[in-house]
């Protein structure tokens, strides 16, 4: 039944209206239920907010978090394991990025020290910490360690009793002060619920996944996607059929997921006797190290251009982010197209395994962009490849395509943007997704001393830029936490809350 048909649904009043009052509601036969701190997302994003919360002091009771997700790392571990990170493998922020833990102390790298049942267990974290970007790589955790963490930490804090279950639909101003968010339900007497809140907190993640074009328009004409996949959608398939036969795949990308692909392409022929020949388009093919000048320089070669994090560690804490926060709006935009690109981290063990490829003449790289696709012959995949330096297009028959190029689609592809940015006076930033403030405020949604704050990958392009990283996340929670305390709205957490809450961390009590 379309929106604004049936009984306690969204009536066409509502849907047209950008501010509503309780009568309104009422009419439309929606149930109200109050929860003065409302988060819409339930990953990553909205568990260190609720747990920023928690740590100041702000009761259970009030906070809701709207969210299709059972737990906080669902969407997480799906996107890290079907682009080739699963829980046994490590992620790429290292070893203080630690959601579970707001003090960053003890460290991954420590407990897993502690936890280690043998001598070497013990120093080899330690020994990587300490000599980490000189001697050895980062040492980064286990996905399956940082998941356990915040499953104890979401147990400590009581996250589980915030959850409401469902799809969030859209946030509107409330005439009498506050923010509606409504939710979608399947379950239950009534399709939607109506969160009437002070404060509304959007994590939503990535706004959908980006299909590119010539991948989109191969799906629409042939019907197929089996041999043309993009990393973010399930494709263990075309793992499991090169290792059954030889065959040639060609891998798109430059960044962290192109790299564990690879990963993944060379174990199975170390491993499993694949015989598969790989070939890697990259658009942006780097030579050598670059950068403006000699402050930023980043390293690169054989097409990659490397860096330990997604953005340079400056601008999580450092000079970096200073600097963002005092530029103008025009300046600040050319800065982030300075420092933005896909970048893959220097590991020696990857490094290796591609020279190893290489060498074996099972590893080629290629600098261009694909044309097209068409179904070529015996099954395979006839690709269309325009190269760098080249006018025309080159054609290659390969097994499969897997594209592991961006992520994140336009913000009006999420239905809850949309809306915002249609009703509820939000804006656009310079790379065109949602403007926050420095306080992760969506500005134009502002309404009396009610806010709404996001954070996350939709805020890239506003004033601070690893927004999308989990110590990120953990710093616009703490940003938003003392804007809140501010308005008078929670406890500020100073020194010694912050000690005693984290001795109640450390021995697992509730905060
Ligand atoms: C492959 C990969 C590797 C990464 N590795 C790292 C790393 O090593 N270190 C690091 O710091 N960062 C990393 N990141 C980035 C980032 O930390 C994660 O993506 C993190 O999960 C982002 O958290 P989030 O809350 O913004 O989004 P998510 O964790 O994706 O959560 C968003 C949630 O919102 C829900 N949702 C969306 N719309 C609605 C709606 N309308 N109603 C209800 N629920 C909704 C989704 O279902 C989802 O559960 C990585 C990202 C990817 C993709």
């Amino acid at each position: 039944m379309p929106e604004g048909d049936a009984a306690g649904d969204l009536s066409a009043e509502l849907l047209s209206s950008p501010v509503w009052t309780d009568a309104q509601l009422a009419r439309a036969g929606i149930p109200v239920v109050d929860a003065p701190f409302v988060s819409i997302g339930g990953g990553m994003g909205s568990f260190v907010m609720v747990d920023l919360l928690r740590i100041s002091g702000f009761p259970l009771e009030n906070i809701k978090v709207l969210t299709t997700s059972d737990y906080p790392w669902e969407n997480y571990e799906y996107l890290t394991g079907v682009g080739q990170l699963p829980p046994g493998y490590r992620i790429r922020s290292d070893s203080a990025s630690t959601p579970d833990n707001i003090w960053g102390f003890p460290s991954y790298a420590v407990r897993a020290a502690f936890g280690a049942r043998s001598v070497r267990g013990f120093i080899a974290p330690i020994w990587n910490v300490l000599t980490e970007n000189l001697l050895t790589d980062y040492w980064t955790p286990l996905a399956g360690q940082v998941f356990q963490g915040m499953s104890r930490e979401a147990d400590r804090i009581g996250y589980w009793q915030t959850l409401a279950k469902g799809q969030a639909r859209m946030v509107r101003r409330r005439a009498e002060g506050g923010y509606f968010s409504i939710l979608t339900v399947e379950e239950g007497s009534t399709r939607r619920i109506a969160y009437r809140s002070s404060f509304v907190h959007l994590a939503v993640g990535y706004p959908s996944v980006r299909f590119l074009p010539d991948l989109q328009a191969y799906r629409r004409r042939y019907n197929d996607g089996y041999r043309f996949v993009n990393a973010y959608e399930p494709h263990e398939h075309v793992y499991d059929d090169l290792v059954k036969q030889p065959g040639t795949v060609l891998v798109r990308g430059g960044g962290i997921t192109a790299s564990a692909i690879l990963h993944r392409l060379f174990n199975d022929r170390e491993r499993l006797g694949a015989q598969t020949q790989v070939l890697h388009l990259m658009r942006t093919h780097v030579d050598s190290s670059h950068g403006p000048h000699v402050f930023m320089r980043r390293r690169g070669g054989d097409g990659w251009a490397y860096q330990g994090f997604n953005w340079p560690k400056a601008s999580w804490g450092g000079q970096l982010k200073v600097r963002m926060e005092k530029l103008g709006d025009e300046e600040r935009l050319r800065m982030w197209q300075t420092i933005k690109g896909t970048t893959t981290p220097y590991r020696k063990g990857w490094q290796k395994q591609l020279r190893k490829a290489r060498a074996d003449g099972c590893y080629r790289t290629l600098a261009g962009q694909i044309d097209h696709v068409d179904p070529g012959p015996d099954g395979t995949l006839a690709t269309f490849i325009r190269e760098r330096d080249s006018t025309g297009t080159r054609r290659i028959d390969v097994n499969f395509v897997i594209d592991a190029t961006g992520l994140v689609g336009d913000i009006t592809e999420h239905r809850v943007l949309a809306d915002l940015l249609e009703y509820t006076g939000a804006e656009r930033n310079g790379l065109g997704r949602l403007q926050v403030s420095p306080t992760f405020e969506v500005p134009g949604a502002r309404h009396g001393d009610s806010r709404l704050y996001a954070a996350g990958a939709t805020t890239e392009g506003s004033y601070y830029a690893p927004v999308d990283s989990l110590l990120g996340l953990q710093y616009a929670a703490l940003t938003i936490c003392d804007d809140l305390a501010r308005l008078g709205f929670c406890r500020r957490i100073g020194p010694i809350r912050s000690i005693s809450q984290w001795w109640k961390w450390m021995r697992n009590v509730t905060p």
